[in-house]
């Protein structure tokens, strides 16, 4: 089927020999007619099994991807500058394996286009995969370096909120400290000066507005310090038996005087039972107080929070229910998002850290539990929160 270069005319051998095809190269002399007259030994490689004849054949039916440039390569074998290529045709060899192939004809001798051309097959396999591996890495360079330049924002994102969030907390710290320092001064001065005609009921009044400002700054601590937690990896809980019951009551008894003093009704629907379930009594002290602070928050005058406690087979199903404000729907579902504030809560007069609804959250899950809100803008919000209870063994 394949000759060597010594059946060749001198001709071809001397132009073969002045093209320098060297042995990696498979070649093959393709006559005026575009007829293969020649081929190196390791030229069917690239072919089909059942290529019967190679010398004789016509160049397009062996490789089809010449079809149509016939004009082109005739007009080559009178210029001794071009010649035609074509890179990277990708081929399965005779064992199947995937080659990408560097096709090129060339005129032999301008002075004699009689001889023909010759036709190079270079396998460019090793090179192509370098390439494509080399493409694959680039491509998740960029991947890595859009994801890198994306959390690069979203950091520089939460240091900003961050930023806002301490000068917030530092405002939110100052606020009651403010009106604790002026009820402090209220009572020191009525005990100095006329301490026989005190009126106990405006002395008691004072000194509960300086507790429920207390409690307010305890929340606002607590968040800080929860917060610092999260963010470190470092919360942690010191799981009981709790009887959830009696801690709603406790704490229901303790926001009493927070809701009277923003003229809110605070009631609460206790179960009919101890309600236990494994948990982190000041925790769960925490998202309560933050849940029902909030009802009383962002509520008007006049305005109801009511919590209540039942539960199911396997849960403790507590629900904090105001009509306050209410949150618009396309809202909602940031509202558990670290330093979020809905944008009517960022325009009106009360203030907060968008904190205490992460924290909530990230402790309600860190007790195995779920929470979910429902809202109406204007109509008021219910936060449902499920936790699972200590199971009798
Ligand atoms: P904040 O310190 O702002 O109160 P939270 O994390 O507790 O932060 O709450 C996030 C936001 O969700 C609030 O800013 C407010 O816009 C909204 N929100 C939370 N609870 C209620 C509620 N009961 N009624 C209406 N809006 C609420």
């Amino acid at each position: 089927m394949t000759s060597t270069s010594s059946d060749l005319p001198a001709a071809l051998q001397e132009a073969i020999t002045r093209r320098h095809v060297h042995d990696g190269t498979a070649h093959a002399i393709v006559s005026t007619e575009l007829k293969i007259i020649h081929c190196s030994a390791d030229f069917g490689r690239f072919l089909p099994e059942n290529t019967a004849q190679i010398e004789g054949s016509l160049l397009t039916s062996l490789f089809a991807e010449f079809i149509g440039s016939e004009p082109y390569l005739r007009a080559l074998l009178h210029n001794p500058d071009e010649h035609y290529a074509i890179k990277r045709v990708n081929r399965t060899a005779r064992d199947d394996s995937v080659h990408y192939l560097d096709l090129e004809l060339t005129g032999f001798d301008p002075q004699r286009p009689e001889l023909g051309w010759l036709f190079t097959i270079r396998d460019t396999t090793e090179v192509g995969r370098l390439e494509q591996s080399l493409i694959q890495e680039r491509n998740q360079l960029r991947l890595a370096r859009r994801e890198l330049a994306l959390v690069n924002r979203e950091l520089s994102r939460l240091d900003q909120l961050k930023t806002i969030f301490l000068s917030m907390a530092a405002h939110d710290i100052r606020a009651p400290l403010t009106v604790i320092r002026g009820y402090v001064e209220i009572l020191t001065s009525m005990a100095e000066i006329n301490p026989v005609d005190i009126d106990f009921d405006e002395f008691a009044a004072f000194l509960n507005t300086i507790r429920v400002q207390t409690d307010w700054l305890d929340n606002i601590i607590n968040n800080i310090l929860g917060l610092d937690q999260i963010e470190n990896d470092q919360l942690v809980l010191h799981i009981v038996p709790c009887d959830l019951n009696s801690i709603i009551m406790d704490m229901c008894d303790m926001m009493q005087a927070t809701a009277k003093l923003n003229q809110r009704t605070l009631t609460c629907s206790p179960a009919d039972h101890s309600v236990i379930i494994p948990g982190d009594h000041q925790r769960l002290q925490q998202i309560l107080q933050n849940v029902i602070g909030n009802g009383i928050k962002y509520n008007q005058t006049g305005g109801k929070v009511h919590i209540s406690l039942s539960t199911s087979p396997e849960f403790a199903i507590l629900t904090v229910t105001d009509n306050g404000v209410g949150i618009a729907q396309d809202q909602l579902p940031h509202i558990f998002e670290l330093y979020y504030r809905t944008e009517s809560a960022q325009k009106s007069q009360v203030r907060g850290t968008g904190l205490g609804l992460f924290i909530v959250k990230t402790l309600v899950e860190a007790h195995k539990g779920t929470i979910e809100v429902k809202s109406t803008i204007k109509s008021g919000t219910t936060f449902t929160i499920c936790l699972p209870l200590l199971l009798k063994k």
